[in-house]
């Protein structure tokens, strides 16, 4: 048994959604279909999400939003037409945005998870109903009554195992089951919604609990390429890597699948297969367990930018306990989820996500530093960027790091930070935002164009 997610290009447009209709009847053991809200249709379009979420935070301001409310019953409109379903299902949707606007607005997170699940819970009752409609047994489920259960606010969204045991039962019903993604309940009943673009993890958790043979993730590429396409010309396609290589790609800017769902379908060692919509016949990419990777020692070049720097110097530090402690409690205090702290010894940089920052916690984390730890200079850069090599075959290399540096000096650019994780499935590289294209053309020049390790 498979489960088969589709991404919001997959599901934009009537004709994209008979496209999916034929992958999942192509092959019976596709069973669990897992749909996002409808996406773009052309590069200038806005994805239903997008206009859920405009739609509720004008309500929340108390605006007319009767445009908004109208530009997205019109997408389904659209597509319910195309799929020649009558005008019915249109109007359990409207009924439904309607309700949804009502919700009481004293918790704004709350009211605008209810309207942003909209766009999947309404494409999966419409998409199960065209299936129904050609003939095809199939039935829209509810994540309430499935069993897909999440944490309670304020902590990041996240599933409980608790629910696994119901989940499993989906296994066993008859016929295709439509599952909206992005969305769970708290035991409660109160629905959250994961982190944007949180359907592949509404798949991978389904596929983890039915121990599925295999979980695909159809979205609009044949393939994960070993370096983002706007940059690099033609980057090779990658046909296998493992787990860990896709999580520390995914983290560093590879958006065709999201981190997160990378972790139910690991720990129950589900495989999954990255394939293209629009081309079901290409093989797509395999994430495993385990791959040769005698011949592929870096897998992909990932780059990333909107980091920032914390740079702490004190004399001794390292003679000082529990100052590594202290310097993290502060930005645990801030609300700073930190990414690396390389470290000297009398110095250290921690380095952070800026859109964390806002200009009065840059200033006040500062103060702090100095008054708190009494260190002798502190300082925060904005704008920079992380360029991350990945490969598990990287352990068993050497000179791979000086191959990289030498790239990067070709380019003229210098290196603020090298991070080589104790996994050393990554290389991290932190450059000034400037760099970050001419850096990625190079190192995939080195590592893929004129490699004699790339076969
Ligand atoms: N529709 C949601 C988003 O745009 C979730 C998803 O598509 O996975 O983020």
């Amino acid at each position: 048994m498979k489960v088969s997610k589709f991404g919001g290009t997959s599901v934009a447009s009537a004709d994209q959604i008979k496209k999916v209709v034929e992958i999942v009847t192509s092959d019976s053991a596709r069973k669990i279909v897992v749909v996002s809200a409808p996406g773009k249709r052309f590069d200038e379009d806005v994805k239903v999400t997008d206009l859920l979420i405009q739609l509720s935070e004008n309500s929340l301001k108390g605006e007319d939003i009767q445009n908004e409310l109208e530009e997205v019953v019109n997408r389904y409109r659209q597509i319910a037409a195309g799929l020649g379903l009558d005008k019915e299902i249109v109007q359990v949707i409207e009924d439904d945005l309607t309700s949804r606007l009502a919700r009481d607005k004293g918790d704004a997170v709350l009211y605008m998870d209810y309207l942003k699940a909209s766009g999947e819970d309404n494409n999966a009752k419409l998409i199960a109903a065209y299936f129904q409609h050609i003939g095809i047994e199939a039935k829209y489920v509810c994540p309430k009554e499935a069993g897909l259960l999440v944490n309670e606010r304020p902590a990041r969204v996240q599933a409980l195992p608790k629910g696994n045991e119901l989940l499993s039962r989906l296994r066993d019903e008859p016929g295709i089951i439509v599952f909206p993604g992005f969305f769970g309940y708290t035991e409660d009943g109160t629905l959250r919604t994961f982190n944007r673009g949180g359907s592949d993890i509404t798949g991978a958790l389904l596929a983890a609990a039915t121990n599925a043979e295999l979980y695909e993730n159809f979205t609009d590429v044949d393939s994960v390429f070993a370096a983002n396409p706007r940059v690099v010309d033609n980057p090779v396609a990658i046909d296998k890597m493992t787990y860990r290589e896709m999580r520390e790609l995914a983290y560093a800017g590879f958006s065709v699948f999201h981190d997160e769902a990378l972790m139910p379908a690991f720990r129950h060692s589900i495989p999954v297969c990255i394939k293209n919509t629009n081309n079901p016949d290409a093989p797509g990419t395999m994430i495993v367990k385990e791959r040769d990777h005698s011949s592929h020692t870096v897998v992909g070049i990932a780059a990333d930018s909107g980091f920032s720097t914390l740079f702490v110097d004190k004399y001794l530090m390292n003679l000082e306990l529990g100052f590594g402690r202290r310097l993290m409690q502060i930005l645990e205090e801030e609300d700073i989820s930190f990414e690396h702290t390389p470290s000297g010894i009398d110095n250290m940089s921690v380095i952070f996500r800026s859109h964390q920052l806002t200009p009065e916690k840059e200033a006040r984390i500062i103060q702090r530093v100095k008054d708190e730890l009494d260190a002798d200079d502190v300082y925060l850069h904005n704008n920079y960027s992380m360029i991350v090599l990945v490969g598990e075959g990287m352990r068993h290399t050497t000179g791979l790091t000086a191959r990289a540096a030498s790239a990067i000096a070709r380019t003229g650019t210098s290196i603020q930070m090298i991070n080589q994780g104790s996994s050393e499935v990554s290389l991290t590289f932190g450059i000034l935002k400037e760099n970050e294209t001419a850096v990625l053309k190079e190192l995939y020049k080195e590592f893929f164009s004129n490699s004699p390790i790339y076969s």
